[in-house]
């Protein structure tokens, strides 16, 4: 076969290289063709694509303004003529183009507003380059229309604000003079209660008795309304402001109990306090409105309750870092309230039925007030209620775990309070030990009362009681032959002699619910729990017997009953003794005889009592004890004291050890008092 080819390659070679050099021209032609054409093409869309851009700027319909750096016109879209028509003409001079010149060395665009005529343009200035040349190009929107609406917007928010500080104003005089005019009120309407709670213990006929009753009982119904309108015209006018100051919520309890408590038990209802385990100590708040919000609804609850319960539970929950939140529900099996009358309850001067008013007296006022405070608070109240089943409100309050320095400094707030206090009650003093009744009689005198009667025992009491009526009998719980519950119960079986029951205040060593309890079944009204703070008993006095006088106390130094951890308790705190006696060195001198003298008496009657195994007369003797001691000062000595009284009769191991320590402590005590008596 390659035989035959070669041969034929030889005689025909310059043939068969021409027609190879035509295939191969021919090719390089075609190549060449069709990518001219394909360049030809894209140059065509180029164009075209280059003509629609030139387009979109000349359609757009906003002015669109190209100048040179040498003063000429170099483009104009259609808009940028029909809006300002003398464009071509005025060159760059030309107002919309205005200031100008300044920009040519602009790096970023600029945006500007510009006022032309009757129209206000937003201009956006950027620098082109054109060759070598830099250019301007103005992009121009008419915005005369939008800043005209924000114009009228500006006009009608002004209109709107002066409106609201015009309703403002009328609603700041209006709770000023409601607050004025209460304030005006209250002072003669808290003179009329007075008189005639004077003319009533005087002799009468009876049917004028009837009638000065009547008085007296309208007056104090006005009193309590104008109180009402009072805080309410505070709340309006933004002048109601709360306190967050630390406080223990089981106190509020405690009042809300002894306050409510026989008023219930009166109509044959339970009042049952339930407080949560993981409530803290202390929280931060306002226990005064919180007590006012709680005081609401529980008579609330009383009042439309003929039978079977009123029940007040405190829970809480801790949030994150010293956040808490605690909820107080006031449950009542009462009459209900119908659900489409709900929440008009809350409403001002709105009762859930018509009836109401005449049926149970009120206003419609408490629970408009009630959820103002709760707002303020930045908490919530909720309800729920059946008719003919009872009713629940729910509060919600926001709060803070009280730290150690919230506590300090809340104590510190409550030593510097101003009282009012009514200086012409009557006041009786009930207290078996000297040293007791001394320290009352210290703060009494210096709160500014005078004429108060004291006796040092149960009998003495009720025997001084059947003589002369009293407004309030501060009353130690625990006295010998007669204990102060027995006496309470005495004077509240005499009480229809007088016109006005007394309020009696238990003074009591054991802060135990069980004693606060028992206090309460004996018919006292509130209680104050050994050692007295003198803080706590002007409040408890505020509380009862409030009135014109002001008395201002200043009581820094007794923080020791602060919270203080065990291990720093003073033998005996100098403080204490400061505050009790007021730095006067013949009332300290009198105190630490008398002081001296008890402790003698009673540890030797605990002795007797030891040896003839007698755990009563021991109990007693320690209680006194711990009374004086706590009064004094001697805290350590009152600690074991107290921790003696836990012990029960039979725990002879420790009550030989806890004997030993009072003797110790009492022979410690009396060194130093005998050592400061004789400095
Ligand atoms: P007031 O008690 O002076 O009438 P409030 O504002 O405290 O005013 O209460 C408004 C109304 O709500 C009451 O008149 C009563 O109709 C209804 N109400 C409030 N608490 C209770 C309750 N615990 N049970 C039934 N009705 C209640």
């Amino acid at each position: 076969m390659h035989d035959n080819i070669l041969p034929l390659l030889e005689t025909h070679f310059y043939s068969v290289a021409a027609l190879l050099v035509i295939a191969i021209a021919g090719l390089c032609w075609l190549v060449k063709y069709i990518s001219m054409r394909r360049l030809s093409r894209y140059l065509h869309k180029a164009k075209q694509e280059a003509r629609e851009m030139a387009q979109i700027s000349y359609l757009n319909p906003h002015p669109l303004i190209q100048i040179s750096r040498d003063n000429r016109i170099v483009y104009a879209n259609s808009a940028a003529y029909a809006a300002f028509p003398d464009l071509g003409k005025k060159g760059v001079s030309h107002s919309a183009l205005s200031g100008l010149t300044d920009h040519f060395e602009i790096e970023e665009p600029i945006v500007r507003e510009i006022a032309l005529g009757t129209k206000i343009h937003h201009q956006t200035i950027a620098p082109v380059m054109r060759g070598d040349h830099r250019d301007l190009v103005i992009y121009c929107y008419d915005i005369s229309q939008r800043k005209a609406y924000e114009e009228s917007l500006r006009r009608s928010e002004k209109r709107a604000e002066n409106a609201q500080m015009e309703a403002e104003r009328a609603n700041k005089a209006r709770g000023d003079f409601l607050a004025n005019m209460s304030h005006e009120l209250r002072t003669p309407m808290n003179g009329i209660i007075g008189l005639t709670d004077m003319l009533l213990e005087s002799p009468m006929k009876e049917e004028q008795k009837t009638s000065l009753k009547a008085v007296n009982k309208s007056s104090r119904n006005l009193l309590s309304l104008l109180n009402d309108l009072l805080d309410f015209s505070k709340i309006e006018a933004g002048e109601l402001t709360i306190e967050t100051i630390a406080f223990r919520p089981v106190d509020l309890l405690q009042q809300i109990e002894s306050l409510h408590g026989p008023v219930a038990r009166s109509k044959g209802l339970h009042l049952i306090t339930r407080y949560a385990d993981q409530m803290p100590d202390f929280i931060m708040g306002d226990p005064s409105r919180l007590l006012q919000i709680l005081n609401n609804l529980v008579s609330n609850a009383i009042k439309f309750t003929p039978q079977g319960e009123v029940t007040i539970e405190m829970d809480g929950e801790a949030q994150e870092r010293a956040s808490f939140v605690f909820s107080i529900t006031v449950r009542d099996t009462g009459i209900g309230i119908p659900k489409n009358k709900q929440q008009s309850v809350f409403a001002k001067f709105q009762q859930a039925d018509s009836s109401t008013a005449r049926k149970y007296g009120g206003t419609g006022l408490g629970l408009a007030i009630t959820k103002d405070l709760v707002a303020i608070m930045q908490g919530t109240i909720n309800i729920e209620s059946a008719e003919g089943e009872g009713t629940a409100f729910t509060l919600s309050i926001p709060s803070k775990i009280a730290d150690e320095t919230d506590i300090a400094s809340s104590h510190e707030a409550l030593c510097h309070q101003n009282f009012s206090l009514n200086l012409n009650a009557k006041i009786m003093i009930v207290d078996d030990h000297p040293v007791n009744l001394l320290y009352l009689r210290q703060v009494l005198t210096r709160a500014g009362f005078e004429g108060f009667d004291e006796a040092a025992s149960g009998h003495e009491a009720v025997e001084l009681y059947k003589s002369r009526a009293y407004d309030l009998i501060l009353m130690d719980c625990q006295m010998p032959d007669m204990d102060g519950y027995e006496a309470s119960r005495q004077i509240r079986a005499l009480e229809n002699n007088y016109l006005t029951p007394p309020t009696i205040i238990a003074v009591t060593a054991d802060a135990m619910k069980g004693a606060q309890a028992k206090c309460l079944d004996a018919q006292m009204n509130d209680y104050i729990s050994k050692p007295i703070e003198k803080m706590k008993l002007l409040q408890i006095l505020h509380k009862w017997i409030p009135g014109a006088a002001m008395t201002e106390f200043i009581n820094l130094q007794n923080t020791a009953q602060i919270k203080q951890p065990d291990n720093d308790i003073l033998p005996f705190d100098t403080a204490r003794l400061h505050d009790f006696t007021g730095g006067k060195k013949d009332i300290e001198d009198q105190l630490i005889v008398m002081f001296l003298e008890s402790l003698r008496e009673d540890t030797a009657k605990m002795e007797i009592a030891l040896r003839n195994d007698n755990y009563i007369n021991w109990d007693e003797a320690v209680h006194k004890i711990y009374g004086a001691a706590s009064n004094i000062g001697a805290y350590a000595l009152a600690k074991l004291c107290d921790e003696a009284q836990s012990l029960s009769d039979g725990d002879n191991t420790k009550i030989m050890e806890c004997h030993q320590a009072i003797l110790a402590r009492c022979a410690e005590i009396t060194a130093i008092l005998q050592q400061r008596a004789a400095a």
